[in-house]
C-alpha cells in the first residue's frame, strides 16, 4: 500500500475538484466557514497531492523561533531553543544540499547546532534529509518506533533505504523531545504510515508563548486506502483533538503548506511585532473537524 501511495504522492494533480453532495460535505463546509476554507477546499473539494515541481518557498520566520523552509508542497521546520536547534522534518534527500542546508543558513541558522531532527512519519519526503544530520553532526534521529520498523525492516523484510537514518531515538504516544527550554509533545497519529505522529510545542511571539499544533502524517488522497485504515485514522484524528485541546494548541502548522494555505506564509513575514499573529487561532479542532468531515464526506462506507 505504502508503495501505491507513493506514486499517488508523485502524480501531482488534483484528484477530483468537485465536492460530493452529502450531508457531511454541508457539515464541513458549515464548520470552516471562511477561516477554515482553504481547508476545506483542499480536504473536501480538490486534494492534491505534493510534487517534486512545487514552487520553492523563501526560507520564513513564521514565530520567533520558528523557521519554514522547503517548497509550497512540503516543509521542513526548525524549532530554536536556548541549547540548539530541532529540526521538524527534514525534506526529501534529494533537497539537503540545495534547499535545506542553504535555507537554514539563510535565515542565519547553523546546521552544525541541529540537535535533534524528529521525523513525522518514515516517508521520504519528511525523512530524507535526516541522515546528513546524523552522519555530519551527530545529531539525534527521533521517530516513532513503528515507523523505524518501516523504515529499516528486519532482516529477510524488504531493504532499508541507502540514505535512511540509523535507528535512534524511538517515540511512543506521550514521549516528549526535551531541548533547552522546548518540549516537544508526541502524539501517535497512525493512518497515513502505521505510525505517524502529531506534534505539540511552544513557539514565541514577542513575550508571548502559544502553542503550536502538527498533524504530521495526513491522509493525501482519501480515496485510496480501504475502511479498516481510514477508521484508524479517524480514531487518530480523535486522539489529536483530545491532546490539542488538553494542551490548548492555538496554532496550527502543517508539513505540506498545500493543505492548508500556503498564502499564511505571506502573511507570517508580513507580521509586524505587537500586533495579533496570523497564525493564531482560537478554534485549532475545527481544522481536525473538517478533515474528519471531508473524509466521510468522500468515502460514506465509513461507520
Ligand atoms: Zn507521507
Amino acid at each position: 500500500m505504502r508503495k501505491t501511495w507513493l506514486l499517488g504522492m508523485m502524480a501531482g494533480a488534483a484528484i477530483w475538484a468537485q465536492a460530493p453532495q452529502n450531508a457531511h460535505n454541508d457539515a464541513a463546509k458549515k464548520l470552516a466557514g471562511a477561516k477554515w476554507a482553504s481547508a476545506y477546499n483542499f480536504f473536501c473539494v480538490a486534494p492534491k497531492a505534493n510534487a517534486a515541481t512545487d514552487p520553492p518557498i523563501q526560507p520564513t520566520k513564521v514565530f520567533d523561533n520558528f523557521y519554514a523552509i522547503g517548497d509550497s508542497g512540503t516543509t521542513a521546520y526548525a524549532l530554536v531553543t536556548s541549547q540548539g536547534i530541532i529540526l521538524i522534518d527534514s525534506l526529501p534527500a534529494n533537497q539537503t544540499e540545495t534547499v535545506l542546508l542553504p535555507g537554514l543558513k539563510a535565515i542565519g541558522l547553523d546546521p552544525a547546532n541541529v540537535k535533534y531532527v524528529i521525523v513525522t512519519h518514515g516517508h521520504g519526503d519528511h525523512s530524507g534529509g535526516s541522515f546528513t544530520f546524523q552522519e555530519r553532526w551527530g545529531a539525534h534521529v527521533a521517530l516513532s518506533s513503528v515507523d523505524w520498523d518501516g523504515m529499516n525492516p528486519a532482516a529477510g523484510k524488504g531493504k532499508a533505504a541507502a540514505n535512511n537514518p540509523r535507528r535512534d531515538v524511538e517515540l511512543k504516544d506521550g514521549d516528549t523531545v526535551k531541548l533547552g527550554d522546548v518540549t516537544v509533545t508526541a502524539v501517535l497519529t497512525p493512518g497515513h504510515t502505521p505510525g505517524s505522529l502529531g506534534l505539540i510545542f511552544p513557539v514565541k511571539d514577542g513575550n508571548t508563548t502559544h502553542m503550536a499544533g502538527m498533524f504530521g502524517g495526513t491522509i493525501l488522497l482519501p480515496g485510496r486506502p480501504d475502511v479498516p485504515t481510514l477508521q484508524t485514522y479517524l480514531a487518530s484524528i480523535a486522539h489529536f483533538k483530545e491532546a490539542t485541546t488538553k494542551a490548548k494548541v492555538d496554532v496550527e502548522i502543517q508539513n505540506h503548506p498545500l493543505m492548508d494555505d500556503a498564502a499564511r506564509l505571506t502573511s507570517a513575514r508580513d507580521h509586524k511585532a505587537g500586533t495579533p499573529h496570523p497564525w493564531v487561532v482560537n478554534d485549532y479542532s475545527t481544522y481536525l473537524d473538517v478533515m474528519a468531515e471531508c473524509l466521510h464526506a468522500q468515502r460514506p462506507e465509513l461507520p
